[in-house]
């Protein structure tokens, strides 16, 4: 049955802002972002982590840790 005066809430459950993937892809990461463009980062458990997620690998991915340990 669906709730036509919700359309805020037409994502599937899975998609829900509380709900975390357990395992995380970037693919996953970014597609999440797209559902939850719209949400507030601080209110958004899903999109939160996806963006921790992607920033993380960013890190990674920028090569070497930058150590400014001179
Ligand atoms: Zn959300």
């Amino acid at each position: 049955m669906r709730t036509p005066w919700s359309p805020q809430r037409a994502a599937p459950i899975s998609d829900s802002c509380e709900v975390v993937p357990e395992r995380f892809t970037v693919e996953l990461a970014h597609s999440i972002l797209r559902i939850h463009r719209s949400c507030p980062t601080d209110q958004c458990a899903r999109r939160k982590a996806a963006v921790f997620y992607l920033y993380d690998q960013h890190q990674h991915a920028n090569g070497a840790r930058q150590r400014r340990l001179r």
